[in-house]
C-alpha cells in the first residue's frame, strides 16, 4: 500500500476521463490527461491536460515524466502506444488485455476458451464470406475493431439486403446471429493488485438503436443468472490478470440463457449510477485499484435509474431544475452532435 499518493496519468479525455479525474480529486490524487482532442471535456475536471496526437512520442514522454502510474478511459488506443508507455511507467490494465479485447473476434474466442457462452459468430473478410454464411441471418455484422455505441454495425435480416448496405470490405467483421433478447445486464467488477475483488450487483440495461438508453439497479433477474454473471466476470478478470474496473455486458435470451456480449476493459456507461447508489463508485474503485490504495467493501445505499442524454436533448436538461433525488451530469462537450452522449441523469430511490 502506498503512503504518498501517486500522480495518475489518464489516456483519453472524454466523459469517462472526466469522471475518473473527479473521483481522483476526492482521493487527493493529481491527474494528468493525455488526449488527442483539443476540446476534450475532461480538461474541465483534471489537474493538467496534454493535447497531442497519440503517435507523437515526444509529447508522450512529457506526459510520462509527469505521472507515476497510467490508466486509460477507452480501449481503442493503438497497442504500440500502450506498450511504449508500459516500458516507462506501470500501466493498468496491462496492454496485452487490450490486444485481446480490442478485436471482437479475438475477444469472443478468448471468452469461449474459458468455457463461457457468447452469441454464435463467424469471421467475415469479404462479400463471399457474408453470402456463404446465411445461417447467421438475421444477424448483426460488426467491425472487428473500433466499433462503439452501435457504430460500425449493420443489422441484416436476409441476404437480399446485403448489397444495399454498401459495406466497406477493407475492414474485417464478425457476423453474429441475432438473439431474441429478454434482457440485457452488465457486471461491473474491480480487481486489485492484491488479487482481491469488488463486484457490483448486476445492472439492467435498455438500448435504443444499439445505444445505451437506460440503466437500472436492481436488475430484475433470477438468482441463478445473478450469480452466474458475477462468477463469469470474476473468472475473466482473473484470467486476464486485470487490474482496475472493467465491465462485462450480457444478453439474456428468451430461454433464460446467459450469453456474454462483450468485455469493456474500462469503467463503463452502465456503471455511472454507482456514483449515487454506492459508498464507492466504479471510478473511485478503478483509481483505488490502479494506484494500489485500500479496498473498501461495497455498500449499496440506494437503488437507481440512469438515463443517457443524447444529442440536443441536453438543451432541455440544462434548463431544468432537479429534485434532491436527481443528479444531472453535464459532460460539458463543446459541440452537440446527433447520437453523441452529452450527459446523464441518475434518479435514486430507497431500497424497499
Ligand atoms: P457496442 O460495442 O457498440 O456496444 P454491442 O455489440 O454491445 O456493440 O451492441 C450494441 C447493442 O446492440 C447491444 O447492447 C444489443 O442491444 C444490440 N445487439 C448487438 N448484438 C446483438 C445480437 N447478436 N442480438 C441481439 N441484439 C444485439
Ligand atoms: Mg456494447
Amino acid at each position: 500500500m502506498n503512503n504518498v499518493n501517486p500522480v495518475l496519468g489518464i489516456i483519453g479525455g472524454g466523459q469517462l476521463g472526466s469522471m475518473l479525474a473527479t473521483a481522483a480529486k476526492k482521493l487527493k490524487i493529481k491527474t494528468v490527461i493525455l488526449s488527442d482532442d483539443p476540446k476534450a471535456p475532461a480538461k474541465n475536471f483534471c489537474d493538467e491536460i496534454i493535447i497531442t496526437d497519440y503517435n507523437r512520442l515526444k509529447k508522450i514522454e512529457d506526459f510520462l515524466r509527469k505521472v507515476d502510474v497510467v490508466t486509460f478511459e477507452f480501449e481503442n488506443i493503438p497497442f504500440n502506444i500502450l506498450e511504449h508507455v508500459s516500458k516507462y511507467k506501470p500501466i493498468y490494465p496491462k496492454p496485452s488485455i487490450n490486444q485481446i479485447v480490442q478485436n471482437r473476434f479475438t475477444e469472443k474466442k478468448f471468452v469461449n476458451n474459458q468455457g463461457i457462452k457468447t452469441t454464435k459468430y463467424v469471421l467475415i473478410k469479404n462479400r463471399t464470406d457474408l453470402l456463404n454464411n446465411e445461417v447467421f441471418l438475421p444477424g448483426f455484422l460488426k467491425t472487428c475493431t473500433l466499433g462503439y455505441d452501435g457504430k460500425g454495425q449493420y443489422a441484416i435480416n436476409n441476404k437480399d439486403e446485403i448489397d444495399d448496405l454498401n459495406i466497406d470490405f477493407k475492414k474485417e467483421y464478425i457476423l453474429e446471429k441475432k438473439i431474441h433478447l429478454k434482457k440485457e445486464i452488465s457486471i461491473i467488477i474491480t480487481r486489485f493488485l492484491t488479487n482481491d475483488y469488488l463486484i457490483y450487483e448486476p445492472i439492467e440495461n435498455f438500448h435504443i438503436n444499439q445505444i445505451l438508453n437506460k440503466s437500472v439497479i436492481p436488475a430484475v433477474i433470477d438468482e441463478k443468472i445473478f450469480t452466474q454473471a458475477q462468477q463469469q466476470a470474476k473468472l475473466l478478470a482473473e484470467k486476464l490478470d486485470y487490474v482496475g474496473t472493467m465491465c462485462v455486458e450480457y444478453f439474456i435470451d428468451e430461454n433464460n440463457n446467459l450469453i456474454l456480449n462483450e468485455i469493456a476493459p474500462r469503467v463503463h456507461n452502465s456503471g455511472h449510477l454507482t456514483i449515487n447508489t454506492h459508498n464507492v463508485c466504479q471510478f473511485e474503485n478503478h483509481i483505488r485499484a490502479v494506484c494500489n490504495l485500500e479496498k473498501i467493501e461495497l455498500k449499496k445505499n440506494y437503488n437507481a435509474e440512469m438515463i443517457n442524454i443524447i444529442g440536443d436533448e441536453i438543451k432541455t436538461y440544462r434548463d431544468k431544475s432537479y429534485s434532491k433525488n436527481e443528479f444531472f451530469f453535464d459532460y460539458l462537450k463543446k459541440e452537440i452532435k446527433e447520437k453523441r452522449k452529452m450527459g446523464h441523469l441518475t434518479t435514486i430511490n430507497s431500497q424497499d
